[in-house]
Protein backbone atom coordinates (compact mmCIF):
# COMPACT_ATOMS: atom_id res chain seq x y z
CA UNK A 1 0.00 0.00 0.00
CA UNK A 2 1.37 2.99 -1.03
CA UNK A 3 2.33 5.42 2.45
CA UNK A 4 0.62 8.73 1.79
CA UNK A 5 2.98 12.00 2.10
CA UNK A 6 2.23 14.76 4.32
CA UNK A 7 3.77 17.94 3.07
CA UNK A 8 5.00 20.28 5.94
CA UNK A 9 2.59 23.05 6.87
CA UNK A 10 3.09 26.39 5.52
CA UNK A 11 4.42 28.62 8.19
CA UNK A 12 2.17 31.99 7.56
CA UNK A 13 4.11 35.13 7.12
CA UNK A 14 4.20 37.39 10.14
CA UNK A 15 2.53 40.01 7.88
CA UNK A 16 -0.18 38.21 6.74
CA UNK A 17 -0.80 37.16 10.62
CA UNK A 18 0.33 41.34 11.81
CA UNK A 19 -2.66 42.36 9.34
CA UNK A 20 -4.94 39.64 10.41
CA UNK A 21 -4.54 40.37 13.90
CA UNK A 22 -5.11 44.43 13.07
CA UNK A 23 -8.79 43.64 11.72
CA UNK A 24 -9.76 41.14 14.51
CA UNK A 25 -8.79 43.82 16.45
CA UNK A 26 -10.65 46.89 14.53
CA UNK A 27 -13.56 44.73 14.22
CA UNK A 28 -14.01 44.30 17.62
CA UNK A 29 -13.14 47.77 18.76
CA UNK A 30 -15.85 48.62 16.08
CA UNK A 31 -18.49 45.85 18.12
CA UNK A 32 -17.13 47.57 22.01
CA UNK A 33 -17.73 51.21 19.98
CA UNK A 34 -21.64 50.02 19.07
CA UNK A 35 -22.27 48.50 22.45
CA UNK A 36 -21.51 51.64 24.18
CA UNK A 37 -23.68 53.36 22.10
CA UNK A 38 -26.28 51.05 22.57
CA UNK A 39 -25.92 51.22 25.97
CA UNK A 40 -25.68 54.77 26.43
CA UNK A 41 -29.04 55.06 24.07
CA UNK A 42 -30.91 52.94 26.95
CA UNK A 43 -29.87 54.55 29.39
CA UNK A 44 -30.72 58.14 27.62
CA UNK A 45 -33.89 55.86 27.54
CA UNK A 46 -34.74 55.16 31.24
CA UNK A 47 -33.93 58.68 32.04
CA UNK A 48 -36.64 59.94 29.34
CA UNK A 49 -39.44 57.39 30.43
CA UNK A 50 -39.11 57.92 34.14
CA UNK A 51 -39.15 61.24 33.56
CA UNK A 52 -42.36 61.00 31.58
CA UNK A 53 -44.17 58.99 33.72
CA UNK A 54 -43.07 60.79 37.08
CA UNK A 55 -45.33 63.86 35.14
CA UNK A 56 -48.52 62.14 35.30
CA UNK A 57 -48.23 60.04 38.81
CA UNK A 58 -46.96 63.24 40.95
CA UNK A 59 -50.35 64.71 39.64
CA UNK A 60 -52.02 61.94 40.41
CA UNK A 61 -50.88 61.67 43.71
CA UNK A 62 -51.80 65.80 44.05
CA UNK A 63 -55.07 64.83 42.87
CA UNK A 64 -56.48 62.17 45.43
CA UNK A 65 -54.39 64.25 48.53
CA UNK A 66 -56.68 67.09 46.76
CA UNK A 67 -59.81 65.02 47.16
CA UNK A 68 -58.66 63.96 50.21
CA UNK A 69 -58.83 66.98 51.80
CA UNK A 70 -61.12 69.06 50.57
CA UNK A 71 -64.53 67.75 51.51
CA UNK A 72 -66.25 70.79 50.83
CA UNK A 73 -65.81 70.96 47.14
CA UNK A 74 -69.01 71.31 44.64
CA UNK A 75 -69.97 68.84 42.07
CA UNK A 76 -67.99 70.88 39.60
CA UNK A 77 -64.60 70.87 41.36
CA UNK A 78 -65.16 67.43 42.16
CA UNK A 79 -65.85 66.27 38.36
CA UNK A 80 -62.76 68.55 37.35
CA UNK A 81 -60.40 66.37 39.27
CA UNK A 82 -61.37 63.13 38.34
CA UNK A 83 -61.48 64.25 34.56
CA UNK A 84 -57.94 65.20 35.19
CA UNK A 85 -57.21 62.30 37.11
CA UNK A 86 -58.95 59.99 33.86
CA UNK A 87 -56.83 62.27 31.48
CA UNK A 88 -52.98 61.06 33.31
CA UNK A 89 -54.20 57.78 34.01
CA UNK A 90 -55.21 57.16 30.26
CA UNK A 91 -51.72 58.67 29.64
CA UNK A 92 -49.63 56.59 31.51
CA UNK A 93 -51.70 53.48 29.76
CA UNK A 94 -50.62 54.50 26.52
CA UNK A 95 -47.20 55.42 27.54
CA UNK A 96 -46.90 51.48 29.05
CA UNK A 97 -48.40 50.47 25.96
CA UNK A 98 -46.13 51.78 23.91
CA UNK A 99 -42.96 50.73 25.62
CA UNK A 100 -44.23 47.46 26.05
CA UNK A 101 -44.53 47.26 22.07
CA UNK A 102 -41.26 48.88 21.47
CA UNK A 103 -39.67 45.72 23.57
CA UNK A 104 -41.46 43.04 21.68
CA UNK A 105 -40.71 44.71 18.38
CA UNK A 106 -37.01 44.66 19.20
CA UNK A 107 -37.02 41.55 20.23
CA UNK A 108 -35.63 39.43 17.58
CA UNK A 109 -37.00 36.38 18.88
CA UNK A 110 -40.84 37.83 18.99
CA UNK A 111 -42.82 36.95 15.63
CA UNK A 112 -45.36 38.57 13.46
CA UNK A 113 -48.76 37.07 13.09
CA UNK A 114 -48.16 37.53 9.27
CA UNK A 115 -51.20 37.47 6.85
CA UNK A 116 -51.25 38.00 3.11
CA UNK A 117 -53.99 40.42 2.00
CA UNK A 118 -54.27 42.87 -0.29
CA UNK A 119 -52.43 46.23 0.35
CA UNK A 120 -55.12 48.68 -1.34
CA UNK A 121 -58.21 46.68 0.57
CA UNK A 122 -55.60 47.50 4.06
CA UNK A 123 -55.29 50.92 3.52
CA UNK A 124 -58.85 51.89 2.61
CA UNK A 125 -60.08 50.34 5.85
CA UNK A 126 -57.16 52.22 7.49
CA UNK A 127 -58.77 55.66 5.98
CA UNK A 128 -62.29 54.63 6.46
CA UNK A 129 -61.59 54.30 10.34
CA UNK A 130 -59.66 57.81 10.40
CA UNK A 131 -62.71 59.42 9.91
CA UNK A 132 -64.25 59.73 13.07
CA UNK A 133 -61.04 61.27 14.45
CA UNK A 134 -61.13 64.20 11.41
CA UNK A 135 -64.44 64.92 12.41
CA UNK A 136 -64.14 67.11 15.10
CA UNK A 137 -60.25 67.76 14.26
CA UNK A 138 -60.92 69.87 11.07
CA UNK A 139 -58.18 68.12 8.75
CA UNK A 140 -58.72 67.26 5.62
CA UNK A 141 -57.62 63.62 4.45
CA UNK A 142 -57.12 61.98 1.26
CA UNK A 143 -56.81 58.81 0.25
CA UNK A 144 -54.70 58.39 -3.24
CA UNK A 145 -54.36 55.06 -4.95
CA UNK A 146 -54.10 53.89 -8.29
CA UNK A 147 -57.17 51.82 -9.68
CA UNK A 148 -55.37 49.20 -10.94
CA UNK A 149 -53.36 48.51 -7.69
CA UNK A 150 -54.03 44.53 -6.63
CA UNK A 151 -50.54 43.54 -5.44
CA UNK A 152 -51.04 41.37 -2.10
CA UNK A 153 -48.54 41.89 0.99
CA UNK A 154 -47.87 39.52 3.75
CA UNK A 155 -48.06 41.67 6.97
CA UNK A 156 -49.22 41.75 10.75
CA UNK A 157 -52.34 43.52 9.60
CA UNK A 158 -52.28 44.91 13.77
CA UNK A 159 -48.98 46.23 13.63
CA UNK A 160 -48.73 47.92 10.08
CA UNK A 161 -51.98 49.96 10.71
CA UNK A 162 -50.16 50.73 14.33
CA UNK A 163 -47.40 52.35 12.04
CA UNK A 164 -50.56 53.97 9.76
CA UNK A 165 -52.01 55.04 12.89
CA UNK A 166 -48.23 56.61 14.59
CA UNK A 167 -48.01 58.63 11.03
CA UNK A 168 -51.84 60.02 10.97
CA UNK A 169 -51.72 60.86 15.12
CA UNK A 170 -48.70 62.78 14.29
CA UNK A 171 -49.86 64.60 11.10
CA UNK A 172 -52.57 65.77 13.36
CA UNK A 173 -50.52 66.32 16.33
CA UNK A 174 -48.38 68.71 14.17
CA UNK A 175 -50.72 70.65 12.06
CA UNK A 176 -53.60 72.59 12.68
CA UNK A 177 -56.99 73.13 11.33
CA UNK A 178 -57.16 73.84 7.66
CA UNK A 179 -54.06 71.61 7.01
CA UNK A 180 -54.07 68.99 4.58
CA UNK A 181 -53.01 65.05 5.33
CA UNK A 182 -52.87 62.94 2.39
CA UNK A 183 -52.36 58.86 2.50
CA UNK A 184 -51.21 57.44 -1.11
CA UNK A 185 -49.66 53.99 -2.48
CA UNK A 186 -47.89 52.76 -5.43
CA UNK A 187 -46.17 50.05 -6.66
CA UNK A 188 -42.38 50.42 -7.73
CA UNK A 189 -39.95 47.97 -8.40
CA UNK A 190 -41.71 44.57 -6.94
CA UNK A 191 -41.79 46.94 -3.19
CA UNK A 192 -45.03 48.96 -2.26
CA UNK A 193 -44.73 52.40 -1.32
CA UNK A 194 -46.90 54.29 1.31
CA UNK A 195 -46.77 58.01 2.27
CA UNK A 196 -48.42 59.89 4.78
CA UNK A 197 -48.24 63.35 4.30
CA UNK A 198 -49.22 66.43 5.89
CA UNK A 199 -49.39 70.61 5.33
CA UNK A 200 -48.38 71.31 8.87
CA UNK A 201 -45.37 72.74 10.84
CA UNK A 202 -42.15 70.44 9.43
CA UNK A 203 -38.96 69.56 11.22
CA UNK A 204 -35.85 71.60 11.25
CA UNK A 205 -33.17 69.79 9.18
CA UNK A 206 -31.07 69.18 12.24
CA UNK A 207 -34.03 67.12 13.91
CA UNK A 208 -34.59 65.41 11.23
CA UNK A 209 -32.23 62.62 11.00
CA UNK A 210 -33.11 62.07 15.12
CA UNK A 211 -36.72 61.89 14.90
CA UNK A 212 -36.42 57.58 14.53
CA UNK A 213 -34.40 57.55 17.66
CA UNK A 214 -36.21 56.32 20.63
CA UNK A 215 -37.86 58.85 22.76
CA UNK A 216 -36.80 61.59 20.89
CA UNK A 217 -39.03 65.12 20.43
CA UNK A 218 -37.96 68.14 17.93
CA UNK A 219 -39.00 69.65 21.24
CA UNK A 220 -39.88 68.61 24.49
CA UNK A 221 -41.54 71.26 25.44
CA UNK A 222 -43.99 71.53 22.05
CA UNK A 223 -45.56 68.79 22.70
CA UNK A 224 -48.68 68.77 24.15
CA UNK A 225 -49.64 67.35 27.89
CA UNK A 226 -51.54 64.62 26.93
CA UNK A 227 -49.55 63.78 23.48
CA UNK A 228 -46.92 61.49 22.46
CA UNK A 229 -43.95 60.42 24.18
CA UNK A 230 -41.72 60.34 21.57
CA UNK A 231 -41.71 56.66 20.73
CA UNK A 232 -44.50 56.50 17.87
CA UNK A 233 -41.75 56.64 15.52
CA UNK A 234 -38.79 54.39 16.77
CA UNK A 235 -42.37 51.92 17.13
CA UNK A 236 -43.12 52.80 13.49
CA UNK A 237 -39.28 51.68 12.73
CA UNK A 238 -38.83 48.78 14.21
CA UNK A 239 -42.40 47.20 12.98
CA UNK A 240 -41.03 47.94 9.85
CA UNK A 241 -38.02 46.69 9.82
CA UNK A 242 -39.11 43.36 11.22
CA UNK A 243 -41.59 43.13 8.07
CA UNK A 244 -38.37 43.60 6.03
CA UNK A 245 -39.41 46.67 4.97
CA UNK A 246 -38.25 50.49 5.49
CA UNK A 247 -39.29 54.01 6.76
CA UNK A 248 -38.26 57.09 6.15
CA UNK A 249 -39.17 61.35 5.94
CA UNK A 250 -38.97 64.52 3.80
CA UNK A 251 -39.98 67.69 5.68
CA UNK A 252 -39.70 71.24 5.06
CA UNK A 253 -40.28 74.12 8.10
CA UNK A 254 -43.40 75.63 7.77
CA UNK A 255 -44.46 73.77 4.70
CA UNK A 256 -44.82 70.29 6.01
CA UNK A 257 -43.67 66.55 6.27
CA UNK A 258 -43.89 63.16 4.39
CA UNK A 259 -43.22 59.94 5.36
CA UNK A 260 -42.39 57.43 3.10
CA UNK A 261 -43.00 53.37 4.09
CA UNK A 262 -41.70 50.57 1.65
CA UNK A 263 -42.51 46.64 2.09
CA UNK A 264 -42.07 43.63 -0.54
CA UNK A 265 -44.78 42.72 -2.61
CA UNK A 266 -45.82 38.92 -2.76
CA UNK A 267 -45.18 37.39 -5.95
P1 LIG B 1 -44.17 61.96 19.66
O1 LIG B 1 -44.91 60.95 20.45
O2 LIG B 1 -43.43 63.00 20.46
O3 LIG B 1 -44.97 62.53 18.54
P2 LIG B 1 -42.75 60.41 17.68
O4 LIG B 1 -41.71 59.37 17.85
O5 LIG B 1 -44.03 60.00 17.04
O6 LIG B 1 -42.97 61.07 19.08
O7 LIG B 1 -42.10 61.60 16.85
C1 LIG B 1 -40.83 62.11 17.26
C2 LIG B 1 -40.75 63.60 16.99
O8 LIG B 1 -40.76 63.82 15.56
C3 LIG B 1 -41.95 64.38 17.50
O9 LIG B 1 -41.79 64.74 18.86
C4 LIG B 1 -41.95 65.59 16.58
O10 LIG B 1 -40.99 66.53 17.02
C5 LIG B 1 -41.43 65.02 15.25
N1 LIG B 1 -42.53 64.70 14.30
C6 LIG B 1 -43.04 63.46 14.04
N2 LIG B 1 -43.99 63.51 13.09
C7 LIG B 1 -44.09 64.81 12.73
C8 LIG B 1 -44.90 65.52 11.76
N3 LIG B 1 -45.79 64.91 10.98
N4 LIG B 1 -44.71 66.86 11.66
C9 LIG B 1 -43.80 67.51 12.44
N5 LIG B 1 -43.01 66.90 13.36
C10 LIG B 1 -43.15 65.57 13.51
Amino acid sequence: MEKKRYSKPQAIPREDLEKALFMANEELSRANEKLNQQERERMELFRNLSHDLRAPMTALVSSIGLLREKRDMDEAEYQDILNLMSRRLKNLNSMLDEIFLLGQMENPEQRLELESIQAAALLEEFYFSCEADLKYAERKLTLSLPEDMYCMIEVDPQKIVRVLDNLFTNALRYSKPGDEITLAAKEQGGRLQISVSDTGMGILPEDLPRVFERSYRADRSRTPGDGGHGLGLAIAKSIMEKHGGTIGVTSEPGKGSTFFLELPILT
